[in-house]
């Protein structure tokens, strides 16, 4: 059998955050953009936290702010916003 040891980190969760930037300007990937309604967004921080790019900022008075140079459009934001604020809409060329 298996021994399953016991979390030595003293109950918190070994999380990293990825660097905005570190793969390059992935906004080049993107077909699909999230766009936030910020009248909708209670400022939660969960989209903040969930985007695997690290580019999305939320702040009190704008709300969830996101960087499109290097959002990718995954649509990660979109799923884990509790209360419907943001929307994926095909990305238009330039
Ligand atoms: S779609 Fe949302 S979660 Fe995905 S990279 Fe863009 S801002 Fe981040
Ligand atoms: S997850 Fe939704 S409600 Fe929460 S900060 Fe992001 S956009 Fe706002």
């Amino acid at each position: 059998m298996v021994k399953i040891e016991k979390p030595t980190t003293g109950g918190k969760l070994p999380l990293t955050k990825p660097v905005i930037g570190v793969a390059g300007k992935t906004g080049l990937w993107r077909f699909m953009k999230p766009v936030v309604d910020v009248n909708k967004c209670t400022r939660c921080y969960q989209c903040e936290i969930y985007c695997p790019v690290n580019t999305i900022r939320v702040e009190p008075e704008t709300g969830a702010v996101i960087n499109y140079d290097y959002c990718k459009g995954c649509g990660l934001c979109m799923d884990v916003c509790p209360v419907g604020a943001i929307t994926m809409v095909p990305e238009v060329g330039e």
